[in-house]
């Protein structure tokens, strides 16, 4: 399978090239060239298989060489007893049509562990294809979940070396100690005096730095990201909307070829953007229900056609879905227009204004294939509530914001179709938040919340974090913004 830029369909890379760039050099995101339909006849037989080999199924549509050579190998380490669920993402079943797919049992205990578990071996084995023999070292500037499941993935993997810098005073207590325990001989973890946007600017600054860059490769090493936009994220996360379906097929609430609907609680619009894909392959997906927080860029976008950024910022207790601009819309944008030269517009727009109003004939689409809604905090706190009161299932908000969408899309549309709803965090990463929506009001914070959360609820916790009070800090440096260069430089002597 070749791959091209969203912005220019001419040059072709192979999708390990995709996979060790990342981005396009015209600034565009790749893209498979075509996309295969996989037979009702192969859903069955998928159907009958454990998740790594659906995922390898899957995965192997769009690779080949010795990436493909690799899959069985790779799809077996990276979804296997590193997560605590031997069905890697089970899904859990309500009365009301509603399958939520659980997608947080990796060892990070949120969704990024889905993508990041398997990217590190995709990278490597590109980088091999690619013939590079430089070490990489990974950069992250992370708000949150994404620095630690890019740590759990590249922790000892050969070849490779990993540094996160994160806000002094952007992340959880229990984020930031999951970060400055990471065990591994590769890892390093730094906390940067400054916020989330400082952080972000810093490692963008280090990229674009040709002269540190040409220093750097002199020692035989060479950076690279772990971004949402890269296609090796994307890839692994088609997998899982096949095993829901499976899922929901072999427990009898669904007959084969029968459609569902699916809500995803989204920020950057990758994993919604999979189930998209998922579609495309031939699974039986009617309506896509993109749930926002308060940050509604993405409500507005498919209600009226107008992407606009120009908005307030809020944080919310959902903090993976505070985003403005979501990256992975341009790889819709390019499927549903197939018009390099109409996305290079928007995204030029979007650079230089902050909008764009898509065509009417794309706006059409995309509302003949999505529904939006958004949900504030505060409603999703009740929802929490409501659900671990009534049916006994405790949900984190980012799941919550879903679930009161798709309730709200149900009620207005009087559209009843059973629905996989993705839950994208254990409700034990965001504690305080959760333990709050069922009224519990503790007088102290830290991580001596989640063994509270477990006691109020009577549900065990994810190991890693029951454990993560007992592990021992390696990583107290706090740096400022101006010495994240030489904190990378100190490191890779
Ligand atoms: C990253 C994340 C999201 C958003 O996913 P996108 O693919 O960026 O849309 C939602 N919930 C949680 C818990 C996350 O970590």
């Amino acid at each position: 399978m070749k791959y091209h830029s969203t912005r220019d369909t001419n040059n072709t890379v192979t999708a390990a090239q995709a996979i060790v760039k990342g981005l396009a050099p015209d600034g565009g995101l790749y893209v498979p060239e075509y996309f295969p339909l996989i037979s009702m006849e192969t859903i069955d037989k998928l159907c009958r298989m454990d998740y790594h080999r659906i995922s390898e199924y899957i995965m192997d549509l769009f690779l080949d060489g010795p990436l493909s050579q690799e899959l069985d190998n790779m799809a077996k380490r990276a979804y296997g007893l590193n997560f605590d669920h031997k069905d890697i993402a089970p899904v859990h079943f309500t009365d009301e049509g509603i399958c939520i797919l659980e997608l947080w049992h990796g060892p990070t205990s949120a969704f990024k562990d889905m993508a990041l578990q398997m990217l590190p071996h995709l990278l490597t084995n590109s980088i091999k294809e690619c013939g590079e023999s430089r070490e990489v070292c990974i950069l992250v500037a992370t708000s949150g979940d994404t620095g630690k499941a890019a740590l759990e993935g590249f922790k000892d993997v050969s070849g490779t070396r990993i540094i996160v810098f994160y806000p002094k005073n952007g992340v959880s207590d229990v984020q930031k100690l999951q970060m400055t325990t990471q065990e591994g001989g590769n890892v390093l973890v730094c906390g940067v005096d400054g916020n989330f946007d400082d952080t972000q600017a810093g490692v963008k600054a280090i990229f674009a730095d040709t002269d540190f860059a040409e220093k750097l490769s002199e020692r035989g090493y060479v950076l690279s990201s772990a971004n949402s936009i890269n296609w090796g994220r994307l890839l692994p996360q088609i997998a899982y909307y096949f095993s829901a379906y499976c899922d929901y097929v072999n427990f009898g609430g669904l007959k084969l070829g029968e459609t569902v609907n699916i809500c995803v609680p989204t920020g950057n619009f990758g994993n919604i953007l999979a189930a998209w894909y998922a579609k495309i392959l031939g699974l039986p997906i009617a309506k896509l229900i993109c749930a926002s927080n308060e940050n509604n860029v993405l409500t507005d976008f498919i209600a009226t056609g107008t992407y606009d950024r120009n908005r307030p910022f809020y944080i919310t207790t959902s903090p993976s879905m505070d985003i403005l601009v979501s990256s992975n819309l341009e790889r819709l944008l390019y499927a549903v227009s197939k018009d390099p030269d109409e996305v290079s517009g928007y995204m030029l727009q979007l650079a230089q204004t902050g909008k764009y109003t898509v065509s009417d004939k794309l706006k059409n689409e995309i509302i003949t294939q999505f529904a939006g809604g958004w949900c504030g905090q505060d409603h999703a706190a009740e929802v929490i509530a409501e659900l671990y009161y009534e049916k006994g299932y405790l949900m984190d908000p980012h799941t919550a914001v879903g679930y009161k969408v798709l309730k709200d899309y149900r009620m207005k549309s009087g559209d009843r179709t059973p629905t996989i709803l993705c839950s994208t965090a254990s409700p034990f990463k965001f504690c305080e938040d959760v333990l709050r929506a069922i009224d519990v009001h503790p007088n102290y914070s830290g991580v001596g919340l989640i063994s509270l959360l477990s006691e109020k609820t009577g549900i065990q916790p994810p190991k890693p974090l029951a454990h993560l009070g007992e592990k021992t800090v390696r990583f107290s440096d706090v740096r400022a913004k101006g010495e994240m260069c030489d904190v990378v430089e100190e490191f890779l002597r």
